[in-house]
């Protein structure tokens, strides 16, 4: 199978923009697990700007796009770093691409980027994927990467993306402020009822929220590949969704 997986400042890093070791080498570690077992893995990961704020001892995300920018390009450093080592501990070589909306929207440059990324999974390598922050501006920018992992996964014909977030799954409302909110475990169709259930933001930190993840839903299972929301707290959940066993919210794929 060649799998997409998004990963969430929310799992990669602590409320203070310093690592979350322990999530962060579990997560390599299954991941480099699943590789082994054959499977293609392509990483869409955020956390360039989260870490920055840790790395800059920033107290509060940045709210100016030259500190945005600025957090990113520390901040991005330090994960491909993180990613590097720990991949490096199971023998994987991870490749670095960052992208911004321009490269997906103009026709050559998409081939361009679909091209790499092929030539780089047939090397073996575990691409490692974000947007660009750091250039990016509002006229380019994908903005979130929900989206920008669906965009992967279409280009990329994959057959699942699992989008790990802190949040266990889709729920029949805002579990946060909801105590009667229930987890749907599995999604067809996206009714007006399932898109009116997506709150606002999700983290502190994070750019996405459960809005974003339903749009790239819609993305994917457009072009026929599932998606999964689970929570990214516990890695092994993802033993649990490449085995086909119940885990958060499974959206199938038009077939
Ligand atoms: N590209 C952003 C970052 O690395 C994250 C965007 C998102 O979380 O959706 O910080």
């Amino acid at each position: 199978m060649r799998i997409v997986v998004k990963v969430g400042t929310s799992t990669l890093a602590h409320k203070t923009g310093h690592l979350n070791i322990r999530h962060m080498e579990e997560f390599c570690k299954v991941l480099s697990d699943i590789k082994n077992a054959g499977h293609e893995v392509i990483l869409v990961s955020s956390g360039a700007i989260g870490m920055g704020m840790g790395k800059l001892h920033l107290t509060e995300r940045p709210k100016t796009l030259p500190e945005k920018q600025a957090a990113a390009a520390v901040g991005q450093c330090e994960l491909m770093y993180t990613y590097d080592k720990l991949f490096a501990e199971y023998n994987h070589t991870v490749a670095q691409i960052l992208l911004t909306g321009s490269d997906v929207r103009d026709e050559h440059r998409r081939q361009n980027f679909i091209n790499t990324v092929e030539r780089l999974l047939a090397f073996d390598c575990l691409p490692v994927i974000n947007e660009n922050d750091t250039v990016a501006t509002d006229e380019i920018v994908i903005g979130d990467n929900d989206t920008l992992s669906a965009i992967v996964s279409v280009n990329l014909h994959a057959d699942l993306l699992i989008l790990l977030s802190d949040i266990d799954g889709l729920y029949t409302a805002n579990p946060r402020v909801d105590p009667d909110a229930k987890l749907v475990p599995v999604v067809t169709e996206l009714t007006p009822e399932i898109l009116a259930s997506a709150g606002g933001k999700g983290s502190e930190i994070g750019t996405g929220g459960m809005q974003t993840k339903l749009t790239a839903a819609g993305m994917v299972m457009d072009a026929g590949c599932d998606m999964v929301i689970a929570n990214g707290a516990d890695p092994d959940v993802l033993y649990d969704i490449m085995d086909g066993k119940a885990a958060g919210t499974r959206f199938i794929g038009r077939r």
